[in-house]
């Protein structure tokens, strides 16, 4: 019994969302209406699931009452709108095994990435047990493509990082760094370290590029782009159109010192090998679900079977929403997460509240969700009007 209350004890993190795509944020805020706190946790440094990672800067044209909208507005909207829940993050963080049940609450365990940028609410994951778990986790975890290179697994974590700066930055003062890829993520963390403090800054800074840049189309194309043509300029950036071949490691102290990397360019061919302290490889995305098959939810070919009425799988409490849930007619689209996240809300009050019967409410005329609502609008009317507070 003791147990039991613990599981539905009105804490910060009361239920978790794994993933923290659409789906998972609408849930949120889906949740927030309901007066149930939520932790949401995804694997990636970034929320949005794939509308961030694989189409960003492209336009949707299905989301209702859009004509269209860009794939990072849309996720920025609805991180926004899931601020009502105040829902708890934790980035950076790849989440394994499930234990417990309905009845004592869940526990999860869970990977940082050892270059974790988050703030340190992951390791509350290990003290909570959760009233219920909500599975978003689309097409999988998405996991950086390592570089099959000789020593490169020896080198992670120290000299080589995917995707990601180390979280010491000051570690990278006066160091050469060299980024390979030429895609946002590449280019995003080559502002980064071009915005550093000159106390802080790196010696230099090259970026390898198989086949030249990518073009920038999200907001602050503008302004990046000027940071990157003033620090090609000023030769704080060198871009190289080629692609590494090998790591060249001191043989005493197993350091990595270098990369051999073969050039592409139209006026340059041949072997190079460049100096480097740090390599940050940023080679891409591939989606991963085996993390999901010790839960016993009766997975098939990647998604898990849920009853449509509440989304609940065959394991009471465990919910499952969004790409990675399969019942007939299944249709993996966004509106179909969003219908889905309402629908497993209010399915898990039996977990939260029980005993309790949860009225439906709209959110136009329910004296309680206008009172919620209250003060995110007047905020929002004083930012319009200019008031200042
Ligand atoms: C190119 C392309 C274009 C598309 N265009 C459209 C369109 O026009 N309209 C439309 O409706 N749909 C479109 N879709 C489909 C749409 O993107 C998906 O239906 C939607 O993203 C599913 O959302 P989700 O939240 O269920 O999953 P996802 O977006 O896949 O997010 C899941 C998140 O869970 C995380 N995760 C998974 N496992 C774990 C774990 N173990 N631990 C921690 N985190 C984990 C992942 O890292 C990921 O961030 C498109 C898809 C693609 C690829």
């Amino acid at each position: 019994m003791e147990a039991q209350n613990q599981a539905s004890a009105g804490r910060p993190g009361q239920v978790i969302i794994v993933g923290a795509g659409p789906s998972g944020l609408y849930l949120a805020f889906q949740l927030g209406l309901l007066d149930i706190a939520c932790t949401i946790v995804d694997s990636l440094p970034e929320i949005g699931g794939q509308c961030y990672e694989l189409y960003g800067d492209k336009p949707i044209f299905d989301i209702p009452g859009f004509e269209s909208v860009r794939a990072f507005e849309l996720v920025q909207r609805l991180w926004s709108q899931a601020q009502i829940a105040n829902p708890r993050l934790c980035l950076n963080t790849l989440i394994g095994d499930v234990s417990g049940d309905e009845k004592v609450g869940f526990r999860l365990s869970f990977f940082p990435s050892a270059a974790a940028s988050c703030d340190h609410a992951s390791s509350l994951l290990n003290q909570e047990r959760f009233a219920a778990v909500f599975v978003a986790s689309g097409v999988g975890a998405f996991a950086p493509k390592r570089l099959r290179l000789e020593a490169a697994q020896a080198l992670e974590n120290s000299q080589l990082w995917y995707g990601v700066l180390p979280s010491d930055e000051h570690s990278l003062k006066q160091k050469r760094i060299l980024i390979s890829g030429g895609g946002r993520r590449a280019m995003a963390l080559v502002k980064r370290l071009l915005q550093y403090p000159a106390a802080h800054a790196p010696a230099s800074i090259d970026l390898i590029a198989r086949s030249g840049l990518r073009t920038m189309q999200d907001e602050d194309a503008e302004p990046s782009s000027l940071i990157l043509s003033e620090a090609l300029r000023q030769g704080r950036l060198r871009i190289h159109q080629a692609t590494i071949r090998g790591l060249c490691v001191d043989e005493q102290s197993g350091r990595l010192v270098g990369i051999d990397m073969e050039q592409r360019a139209p006026d340059k061919s041949g072997l190079v090998r460049l100096p480097a302290d740090h390599l940050l490889i940023c080679h891409g995305l591939s989606p991963k679900t085996d993390h999901l098959l010790n839960w016993e939810l009766g997975m098939r070919a990647g998604h898990i079977p849920v009853d449509p009425a509440r989304f609940e799988t065959r394991r009471q409490a465990i919910f499952a929403i969004g790409d990675i849930a399969s019942y007939p007619g299944k249709k993996k689209l966004i509106v179909s997460g969003f219908h889905e996240a309402c629908l497993a809300a209010y399915a898990s009050c039996d977990y939260v509240y029980p005993g309790k019967t949860i009225h439906l409410q709209y959110t136009t005329t329910s004296p309680r969700l206008l009172e919620k609502f209250a003060k995110p609008l007047a905020q929002a009317e004083g930012i319009k009007s200019g008031s200042s507070c």
